[in-house]
């Protein structure tokens, strides 16, 4: 950790960290737990379980939910049961665990670039990348806010091959007026520790498709068709019921979450933006959202400070800021040549201009209020700042 660069110490003594986990009411969350462990019935389709699948449905407005042990195996379970092979293409502006669950099951993933006004992927680069090879698509909805799943829906339907949307951002969120979950052939969602609503881990495969469904709730239990067979390819890809009576419970606190984070989002907004050559990514007042990401783009020819030395002001004072989804996942070591190098410019462009900053219901009015001093301090003493980190900086 460097010094505090603004003062003598550290603005915060204790670190704000990005992803913070969001906690409903833990007398409740022990309820469940012991209920749980008085019934023994700790995992294999217990009945919290099934009732946080009935939950997750509701809200996502569709008929069948598959709850599983995160949303990377939600999304490997969602690719294998949709049949994709081959070569499938998805945006490298994304988490990692997007294209892992490709390259797991040795699917190659053909990186796509995003739109500069959304962030999302770019239909017309995903038109481009089609050949009789590509078997799939997958569409992310960054930061909870919708991608273009209705280009993506004709651009799949032409070429017959699964459209597949990662909403692991997108939980409690409307595309269009109409819940996340429903576009495509399937949904997923991610309930990690760091994620909107959390069930510590977990995650959710959603669709209408009833029979998807069915082959997916097999591939979660090992396959099993019965006591003794084995029907299936599967895995385990179970959720517990301690987890799902975390995520029952932080639901019941969902629209206090949101208003904390669109409250603090809308504060974030006001104070970072009086600063020149700064902007909140906004979301659209039109649809629900649920504010669970304060991005910032920064345009260092007009505030003076470059977005990597700006974090490292921030870190300075304790504020782990994070540069998501630097470098891009194209450029990360595991995923570089596995196909041709191809330039994505909006994709490499966003990566050097974006960092997140914390929110959530750890972080308050007065801890957004010191956050963004920290940041108003630094772009005011810009010119001063890049001459101290470059004396100060090891290489
Ligand atoms: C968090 C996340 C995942 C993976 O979810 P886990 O539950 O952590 O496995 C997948 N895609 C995106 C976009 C994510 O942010």
């Amino acid at each position: 950790m460097s010094l505090a660069i603004l003062g003598d110490e550290p603005v915060f003594s204790h670190p704000l960290h990005v992803g913070c986990p969001n906690i409903g009411d833990r007398s409740r969350l022990i309820a469940r737990i012991n209920a749980a462990l008085d019934r023994r019935w700790l995992t294999n389709g217990g009945p919290l379980v099934e009732e946080f699948e009935a939950a997750v449905a509701e809200v996502a407005g569709v008929s069948e939910c598959v709850v599983t042990s995160n949303g990377t195996a939600a999304l490997e379970l969602a690719i294998r049961a949709l049949g994709m092979s081959g070569q499938v293409i998805v945006p490298s502006f994304t988490f990692s665990a997007t294209v892992h669950a490709l390259t797991w099951q040795r699917i190659t993933p053909v990186f796509a670039d995003i739109d500069p006004v959304t962030l999302n992927v770019d239909p017309a680069d995903v038109e481009c990348l089609m050949t009789p090879d590509v078997k799939g698509i997958i569409g992310v909805h960054l930061w909870g806010r919708g991608c273009d799943v209705e280009s993506l829906s004709a651009i799949a339907n032409q070429h017959q091959i699964p459209l597949l949307l990662d909403a692991a951002h997108a939980f409690g969120c409307t595309y269009q007026r109409r819940p996340v979950g429903s576009f495509g052939d399937a949904e997923i969602f991610s309930f990690h520790g760091t994620k909107f609503i959390n069930s510590f881990e977990g995650g959710a495969v959603v669709t209408n498709n009833r029979s998807l469904a069915e082959r997916l709730r097999l591939m979660r239990n090992f396959g099993f068709g019965g006591y003794d067979d084995v029907v299936h390819l599967g895995t385990n890809g179970k959720m517990n019921e301690a987890e799902a009576a975390m995520g029952l419970t932080n639901l019941e606190s969902m629209s206090e979450f949101v208003d904390r984070n669109r409250a603090n989002h809308e504060l974030y907004s006001k104070l970072i933006e009086s600063n020149p050559g700064l902007q909140v990514l906004s979301y659209t007042p039109a649809e629900n959202q649920n504010y669970q990401y304060v991005v910032v783009d920064v345009q260092p020819e007009v505030c003076g400070l470059s977005r990597d030395q700006l974090v490292e002001v921030l870190f300075s004072e304790n504020v782990l800021a994070r540069r998501y989804f630097y470098p891009g996942v194209h450029r990360m070591s595991a995923f570089r040549g596995l196909t041709p190098p191809r330039p994505l410019p909006v994709t490499e462009s966003f990566c050097e201009r974006l960092f997140q900053l914390p929110t959530g219901m750890s972080i308050d009015a007065a801890t957004v209020r010191s956050v963004c001093d920290i940041i108003r301090k630094a772009i005011d003493r810009a010119p001063e700042i890049v001459k101290h980190l470059q004396t100060s900086s090891p290489d």
